[in-house]
């Protein structure tokens, strides 16, 4: 047993569990309840802290950083594996087979019986490394190239912005460096210059000997400038930086290489005729089925780890994906079903698995092959722990747990511990949303009109046409890779949308809802009419703040090789404001308090219109439990897309079109109902609403779907059906949906 007393990680009420070793045991609860303080930060952050332990502290600094959990005892761990739907990220060098280690495997095989056999080793069919990589490209398979263009509107003269790189504005810094040295006709528009003159202003060289000017010695040209400030930097890039890479720069394929990445004779090697960089583009389960064609006993061993990687990657939906993928592109539910495959060739046995919701962008029909990993990975002898919303993983799992019965401060309890049939009977939030009946979808509501996505052929999409009714919600369906995501980013470009994904909420590591939502200053004038004091003695991030520790509640110590230490702040106890500003009260409540309510009690005790204005939105959209004072920093996937939501309601103006990605991930089935209430608000507003779903519900009670399949990748792409819900038959969705 997995044995907890006294758990008391942000709401955990001094949770007591056992939990079985070596069984699949599914976390389930109202949204905010405190399933991930329980599995997360609890059980896996003391597992991930204890293994760290067993390092040297040199080692330990570099391992990820576990907080240690708030518990009187927890026993009974094994190293852990948390397999959560963070995108596997930014580096331009991992691909899906990198990162599942197919790609490993392949090089093996063409170092082995590649024809011609280059001899060496299988670092020679490595884009990562110089004996394999195309020199042309380093590996990546794409050169960036200058867009000079990019760079300048010739419309315009100089002072009136002609230059379009960042930083460019009159008087500043960058632009007087070329007026002042003024051989540039700085009042005309760049149009009516000489070819040399704009040739001097981008490159310099010999346009300014043409020119027979005497350029000072730090001149430079804009390209040497933008290649030295963006492009020969360190890798950790700004957001900023980013973008501006993104605007003045064109990637295109490599003219080497041709997208390969591999150097002249790597690409030349083949077997069965083919060259690996021809393998790199097939999908996952045709390239299954051309490799166990190899014979060569030599390699067999090779061959057949090789095809079983491949088939349990097609098992969990991923057969449409191609080897030279890059990880970067690909989606939450992706990223987090290639890091599954890469744990089930593992021959560790007695670990601790921890997934976050594993079914989010999974078709009904894909569902069940990943409840049939999760099982295998229970059979080899591990432990599997599952936050889940989907009734159909509860079902198989040998147990569900329940934490609850709400979100925030009124959850943080188990209210159920047993097999999934016992809790249909259960008096408990899940069990009475499982007894409901699903909905009848009421009559669908009357378009105002339609646009029309044109001949869509982004990614697998087959130049797909189709209209879209405006004013309503529709639900785009279909299986993982079919082009739902494909259609969704046609739709965005050929009409223009307010698109509202799960990423981070934009916003500094300071930033609650107090600061975003813009209540602060009300709150503090609150403060400061009871008071009689001026308003920015109740800000903790001016007059208000504690002295010693800045406002921050914390004093950091770096102890150079041991982990630094974060120590709350002796002098204010952690709660950040000086003692003058804590004195006063509002209703009761000091001013670091307030931080401590949740937005639903902040809008009961808190009585100020602006305040009520701010908030009253985040609770619509279910987030009533969080706390005023909690970061945004850690709010989930699902719970960030969710506070967008509550923006475009505030801020709701003339009718958009909206496109959300999945608004359901993260959702019990209990609040289903409180975003739908929001979407069709949204609706009723006159916006035209389109959600990628693939929860049930959600899709029964849309005015129109746009189901898209038949399969995955070159086997989709095309719409299957397009009308209103209830009259969809003959597709795998209308199968989900009980209408065939
Ligand atoms: P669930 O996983 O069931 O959705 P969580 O465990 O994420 O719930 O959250 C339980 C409660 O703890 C919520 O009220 C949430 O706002 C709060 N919470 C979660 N993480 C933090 C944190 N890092 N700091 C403060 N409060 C947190
Ligand atoms: P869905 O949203 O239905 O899961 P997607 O639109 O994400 O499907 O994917 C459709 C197809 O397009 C898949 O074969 C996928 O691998 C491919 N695809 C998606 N994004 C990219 C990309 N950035 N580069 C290459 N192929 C992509
Ligand atoms: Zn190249
Ligand atoms: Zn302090």
């Amino acid at each position: 047993m997995i044995r907890i007393r006294g758990a008391r990680s942000n709401n955990l009420k001094s949770v007591d569990l056992e939990v079985p070793r070596g069984s699949l045991t599914v976390f389930a609860g109202p949204s905010g309840s405190g399933k991930s303080s329980l599995v997360f930060d609890t059980i896996a952050a003391e597992a991930g802290h204890q293994v760290n332990e067993t390092y040297p502290p040199f080692l330990r600094n570099r391992l990820p950083k576990w907080t240690r959990p708030e518990a009187d005892e927890i026993s009974g761990l094994s190293p852990v594996v948390v397999i959560d739907q963070r995108r596997l990220g930014g580096n331009a060098r991992s691909t899906v087979g990198t990162i599942t280690d197919t790609w490993t495997y392949l090089r093996l095989l063409y170092s082995r019986i590649g024809d011609p056999h280059l001899g060496g080793e299988s670092n020679r069919f490595s884009f990562n490394d110089p004996a394999g990589m195309c020199p042309t490209c380093s590996g990546l398979g794409e050169a960036v190239e200058i867009d000079t263009a990019s760079f300048l509107d010739l419309g315009r003269t100089l002072k009136e912005g002609a230059i379009l790189l960042p930083g460019f504005v009159d008087g500043g810094y960058w632009l007087t460096k070329y007026t002042d040295l003024g051989w540039f006709p700085a009042d005309e528009p760049l149009r009516s210059w000489t070819e040399d003159q704009r040739g001097a202003l981008l490159h310099g060289g010999a346009h300014l000997d043409r020119l027979g000017v005497e350029p000072p010695a730090d001149f430079e040209g804009l390209v040497a400038w933008f290649e030295r400030i963006y492009l020969h930097t360190s890798d950790n890039l700004s957001d900023r930086k980013r973008e501006a890479i993104e605007r003045f720069t064109r990637s295109g394929t490599c003219p080497e290489c041709g997208g390969d990445r591999l150097n002249a004779e790597a690409r030349a090697v083949t077997v069965l005729g083919r060259t690996i960089g021809e393998l790199a583009l097939m999908e996952v389960a045709e390239l299954a089925d051309l490799v166990a064609g190899v014979q060569d006993a030599a390699v067999a061993p090779v061959v057949s780890a090789l095809v079983e990687r491949l088939r349990a990657m097609d098992a969990i939906g991923l057969g449409y994906l191609h080897l030279g993928r890059a990880t970067t592109s690909l989606s939450g539910g992706e990223s987090q079903r290639v890091k599954t495959v890469k744990h089930l060739g593992s021959s560790l046995i007695e670990m601790l698995y921890i997934f976050d919701e594993p079914t989010v962008g999974l078709h009904p029909q894909d569902v069940h092959a990943m409840i049939g990993l999760l099982e295998r990975l229970r059979d080899k002898g591990n432990t599997v722990l599952v936050v889940e919303h989907d009734p159909a993983v509860m079902a198989v799992a040998d147990q569900v747990v329940e934490i609850g019965p709400d979100g925030g401060a009124a959850g943080g309890r188990v209210v159920f511990q047993g097999r999934f049939d016992r809790l249909r009977g259960a008096d408990t939030p899940t069990a009475l949303a499982l007894a409901k009946p699903a909905p009848v979808g009421a009559a669908p509501r009357e378009p105002f009109g339609a646009i029309t996505i044109e001949r869509a052929a982004r990614n697998n999409l087959q130049e797909v046409t189709v209209d879209l009714p405006t004013g309503v919600l529709t639900v785009l369906t279909g299986v993982a890779g079919s082009g739902k995501s494909s259609l969704a980013a046609e739709l965005v470009e050929q009409h223009g949308a307010i698109v509202v994904d799960q990423r981070a909420v934009a916003a500094n590591r300071r930033s609650t809802p107090i600061t975003y939502t813009g209540i602060a200053a009300p709150v503090r004038k609150l403060f400061a009419k009871a008071s009689g004091l001026p308003a920015k003695y109740f800000s903790a991030n001016s007059e208000g703040a504690c002295a010693d520790c800045k406002g921050l509640g914390v004093v950091y110590t770096d102890l150079a090789f041991m982990d630094g230490q974060e120590t709350v702040c002796e002098t204010c106890g952690g709660l950040r404001f000086t003692a003058e500003a804590l004195r006063h009260r509002v209703d009761g409540l000091t001013i670091a308090e307030v931080g401590d309510l949740t937005i639903l009690e902040a809008l009961q005790r808190l009585a100020d219109p602006a305040i009520r204005k701010g908030l009253h939105h985040l609770d619509r959209v279910g987030l009533g439990y969080l706390r005023l004072g909690q970061p945004l920093s850690t709010l989930s996937g699902g719970e960030c897309q969710r506070v967008k939501i509550a923006r475009e309601l505030r801020e709701a103006a003339e009718p958009s079109l909206y496109v959300l990605d999945e608004p359901t991930t993260g959702l019990h089935l209990r609040d289903i109902d409180t975003l739908m209430a929001v979407l069709d608000q949204l609706v009723e507003g006159g916006h035209t609403v389109v959600v990628i779903e693939h929860h049930t519900e959600v899709i029964r009670r849309a005015d129109w779907i746009v189901d898209l399949g038949p399969g995955a990748g070159r086997h989709g792409g095309r719409v299957l059906y397009e009308g209103r819900v209830a009259d969809m038959r003959g597709t795998a969705t209308a199968r989900a949906l009980g209408q065939d």
